[in-house]
């Protein structure tokens, strides 16, 4: 195996899912719906197929979603693209993360991000050769901590990788902790690159914060996103980036030997999706909410701490009053013993002291499925 990989074994998510199988447990581990999403959205992809869309789409993607990626990017964030030449679609949010980190790192250079951290960016960061210098965001609050965010600067800082609204923690950065992290990328002339997958699961009426809308970003931010989470089609494997045309076509140039293209008759239903009114966006994440209050009640009355999460599909909970004192092992043993499944959220971390006893729930399930899994872990108890 490639040493750069050696620290990484299997993912979390592959054990964690593999396990749900192996008990017939519920999966609130790896993150995805129960439920499809908007019909207009599968018809799309159905007429696509059966309209003969089944061949290599174009590398930089087809181009009625490169339209609608740069018409989405106007209407929700005032940002405009040249659909051409500032937007790229790639294979899932994972890929263009990988192509990215690839093309604007030279091995030695150091990528700023803060743990917990999706699990593909350590992965990813180490083959490009590059160095992961952390800031922690510590349970309950998972507040950014400016001085160890500075410190994680360098004159080797490269890009900075920003995930809002955050997995694994649920955090949606306030406007002023993203404004903290440009300045910081402005000071050490870096790049600002952003996951926003979650960009429209936000609760409570908070405003997700784009980092290329504040002023002097726009030319320093590669901006990230995919269908899965908005479109409740995390299989299809459709994200995208956008950002000044010189770095688009740099990670062109990557993401051209990766898998060249993909996802051929998803695109065009992506771009559907992409264009449904904002009622339909509201309404997905309203449903969304309720559910995240649904888990987070059922978690309390469970007896644990939860940190309240502002976006995502997910809710991080102190599991040490049903027994863990190593969240990976609880995790592992969870199925078993109560027919759950969740995640640990030390994997994501390299200080796993930050996260000893702290487990993810995925809430993105139906309600019935909710409410089963919080009364099988109120039995722990
Ligand atoms: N970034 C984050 C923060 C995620 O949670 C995920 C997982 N869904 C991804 C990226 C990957 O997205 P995709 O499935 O589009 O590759
Ligand atoms: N993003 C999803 C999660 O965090 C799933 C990711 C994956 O399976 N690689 O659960």
């Amino acid at each position: 195996a490639n040493p750069r990989l050696a620290e990484f074994g299997t993912t979390i998510f592959a054990e964690m899912s593999a396990l749900a199988l192996e008990h017939d447990a519920i999966n609130l581990g790896q993150g995805f719906p129960d439920t499809d999403g908007p019909q207009e959205v599968l018809d799309a992809a159905v007429s696509a197929i059966h309209g003969g869309r089944n061949q290599y789409p174009p590398g930089p993607g087809v181009p009625e979603l490169l339209d609608a990626v740069a018409a989405h990017q106007e209407r929700f964030y005032g940002i405009r693209l040249d659909p051409r030449t500032e937007v790229l679609v790639t294979a899932g949010a994972t890929e263009a993360i990988a192509a990215t980190v690839l093309a604007l790192c030279e091995p030695g250079d150091e990528v700023v991000t803060f743990e917990p951290y999706y699990d593909s960016y350590a992965a990813t960061i180490a083959l490009a050769g590059a160095v992961r210098r952390t800031s922690v965001l510590r349970f309950p609050d998972f507040a950014v901590d400016e001085a160890s965010l500075r410190a994680a600067f360098s004159d080797r800082t490269r890009l900075v990788l920003l995930n809002t609204p955050h997995n694994p923690t649920g955090k949606v950065f306030t406007r002023e902790e993203v404004e903290l992290v440009c300045a910081l990328a402005r000071e050490h002339d870096a790049w600002v690159v952003t996951d926003e997958v979650y960009e429209h699961l936000v609760f409570d009426g908070l405003t997700h914060v784009a980092a290329a809308t504040l002023p002097g970003m726009r030319e320093r931010t590669l901006t990230i996103s995919s269908g899965g989470k908005t479109f409740s089609t995390t299989g299809w494997k459709v994200g995208w980036v956008s950002g000044p045309g010189e770095a688009i076509a740099g990670v062109r140039a990557v993401k051209q030997f990766l898998t060249y293209v993909a996802s051929g008759p998803f695109q065009p239903a992506i771009a559907r999706g992409l264009g449904l009114g904002d009622a339909r966006y509201a309404a997905f994440s309203r449903s969304l909410q309720d559910k995240r209050d649904l888990l987070v009640a059922g978690l309390r009355s469970a007896g644990l701490q939860v940190c309240v999460p502002s976006g995502t599909y997910f809710v991080v909970a102190d599991a040490a009053p049903l027994g863990a004192s190593d969240a990976l092992t609880f995790c592992r043993e969870l199925p078993k013993r109560a027919g759950v499944v969740a995640v640990p959220v030390s994997v994501f971390h390299d200080d796993k002291d930050a996260a000893r006893t702290l487990v993810r729930f995925a809430f993105c399930k139906k309600d019935e499925v909710l409410r089963e899994a919080v009364s099988r872990l109120a039995s722990l108890t």
